[in-house]
């Protein structure tokens, strides 16, 4: 399919960037890497006016070391922060899961603000972003904001960002050393993920159990009581609303998220991984 017929705004800022969605408002959408957006375009379920194309805007690609925290440019794609030394040496999690994400045509152009923005609950970087925690800064017409990630997804395709909003950086801890995994779940190699958990320092987010990425909270709850990885994984679908589809049924997806909790655990444990 053709996308209908829209107009391309090429700002070189970010400031020009939010000046033109408040311009148009509603009629707008950024366009990053467009491996989100360009589908839904094609099918006519986005048929935006204005495209706001961030991807020329110098200096939003980056990883950097900023006190205990590591910033990342918005407009950093997924391959550059799956080579990304600072990456790989401060927040490991992040660069494998990077790695993770669809194919290396989909790495070369999909950016980490744009996965952030779109919230697609079969994410894989924001179910990793959601184990660290962090911060999604946003930059509008007053001036820039801090979201906690925890607050960041409100649900299917829906956040907290304002529709003159634009995401400039994602901060998340240094986690170093500590113990890390990410279990993915596929049919085929390149694709979304049926169900993902992502382990961090006893935290636990999950993928497509929801209409956002959640967090397995009865499951840290249990690890932080003192409960054995296997008591505490048999708990991770607790207050999660899986969906059904051609993939998987609520009950498989939710056997799924009690199996890769315990997994990536176990893994992150440095413990050999539940096999079934
Ligand atoms: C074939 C294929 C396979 C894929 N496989 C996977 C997979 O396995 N796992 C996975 O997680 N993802 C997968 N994806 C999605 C991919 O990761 C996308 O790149 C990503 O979801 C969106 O990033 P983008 O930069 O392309 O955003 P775009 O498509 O440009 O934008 C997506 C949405 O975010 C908004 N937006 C973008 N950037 C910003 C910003 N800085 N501030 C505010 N709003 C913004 C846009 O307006 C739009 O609404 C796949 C995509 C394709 C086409």
């Amino acid at each position: 399919m053709i996308p209908g017929s829209f107009e391309l705004v090429r700002p070189a800022s970010v400031e020009e960037a939010v000046a033109a969605l408040v311009e148009h408002g509603d009629d707008a959408k950024v366009l990053a890497g467009g491996h989100s957006l360009l589908p839904l375009m094609k099918l006519r379920l986005a048929m935006p006016a204005v495209l706001v194309d961030i991807s020329r805007i110098p200096g939003l690609s980056y990883v950097r070391v900023e006190g205990d925290e590591v910033a990342i440019g918005a407009g950093t794609r997924h391959h550059e922060l799956e080579k990304d030394a600072v990456a790989a040496a401060e927040v490991p999690i992040l660069p494998y899961v990077a790695s993770q994400v669809g194919d290396p045509q989909v790495r070369h152009r999909g950016t980490i603000g744009g996965t952030v923005a779109h919230s697609d609950p079969a994410s894989d970087l924001p179910t990793a972003l959601l184990a660290l925690g962090g911060t999604v800064v946003v930059q509008g017409p007053s001036g820039r904001r801090d979201i906690p990630i925890t607050e960041f997804w409100l649900g299917f395709f829906e956040t907290a960002l304002a529709e003159d909003e634009l995401i400039v950086e994602i901060r998340v801890p240094r986690t170093g050393s500590a113990g890390w995994a990410y279990e993915k779940f596929t049919r085929r190699a390149n694709d979304w993920p049926i169900v993902a958990a992502a382990a961090v320092d006893g935290r636990v987010a999950l993928a497509n159990m929801a209409g956002s990425v959640v967090r397995a909270t009865a499951t840290e709850e249990a690890l932080a009581r003192g409960a054995s990885i296997a008591e505490a994984a048999a708990l991770a679908d607790q207050g999660t609303s899986p969906g059904a589809d051609m993939h998987a049924d609520q009950d498989y997806r939710r056997h799924l998220a009690r199996l890769l909790t315990r997994r990536a655990l176990e893994k992150a444990a440095g413990a050999p991984a539940a096999a079934a």
